[in-house]
């Protein structure tokens, strides 16, 4: 039996993402490669658990909000954080079309097709649609979506989330390898171009599941995602060699 499946954020953000690379002209369509990843500064705290989730370099057209990934734009939430998103380096970028908050993962604007590998060693939870839901004018639709458990210590558990593929290769229960192929990349669900959505949660003692950035802090201070009531401390999480790039560039 599927299980119930939701990310609030992702039913608005795969719409905002279309537009940024319609505007921009920054060439969604054609999954722009880049030269290389980013690379950590002295101020970031690591956990070198995690290798790339595809070959090559993507551009990256979304980071994880530190102000604050809460993965929902409800009025609750409206006077929280800025309009902006914070990123793991502590710079502001301003997006454009006038909210870019709370995002809660990471965008690459891979091109339909492209081969997805698990980013660790770990056991498959979610593989398949989720939930459907009403997505602006493309009407009800689910992305294709798997979710792998990793168990890097008894208490030091990760999840990574690949979101809108277009083809999944793995079942739930099955266990898999760093680098594994999983499925494809692609544009299902609440999307208006192919790309990839990542996203990392990190497993608490109490068994919550709250979402870290795996390129971790180095923006002086404390990182408000750390210090928020419900946050947890990022850390970056890349192998030697394997980040992807961290944070789109203008
Ligand atoms: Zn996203």
């Amino acid at each position: 039996m599927r299980r119930q499946f939701s990310f609030p954020v992702l039913r608005l953000l795969p719409l905002l993402l279309w537009v940024f690379m319609t505007l921009s002209g920054c060439g969604g369509d054609d999954g722009a490669s880049v030269e290389s990843g980013s690379t950590p500064g002295a101020g970031n705290q690591f956990l070198r658990i995690f290798v790339r989730p595809f070959a090559g370099q993507y551009t990256n057209t979304w980071s994880f909000d530190h102000d604050l990934p809460l993965g929902t734009f409800s009025e609750s939430d409206s006077a929280l954080g800025s309009r902006d998103v914070l990123t793991w380096r502590g710079s502001t970028r301003v997006m454009f079309w006038g909210d870019g908050r709370f995002h809660d993962g990471y965008d690459w604007a891979l091109p339909e097709g492209t081969p997805l590998k698990a980013v660790a060693d770990g056991e498959v939870f979610f593989a398949g649609l989720e939930e459907p839901f009403t997505c602006g004018s493309k009407g009800a639709v689910a992305a294709l979506i798997v979710g792998i458990r990793h168990a890097v210590a008894e208490s030091t558990i990760y999840e990574s989330l690949y979101v809108h593929m277009s083809r999944v290769d793995v079942a739930v229960g099955e266990s898999v390898s760093a680098g594994q192929l999983i499925g494809l990349s692609g544009n299902t669900g609440c999307s208006f171009g192919p790309h990839l959505h990542l996203t990392v949660r990190k497993v608490t003692q109490s068994g919550d599941k709250v979402v870290v950035d795996p390129f971790g802090w180095e923006g002086g201070g404390d990182d408000p995602w750390e210090i928020y009531n419900g946050g947890v401390r990022s850390y970056w999480l890349w192998k030697e060699g394997e980040a992807p790039q961290g944070e789109y560039v203008e």
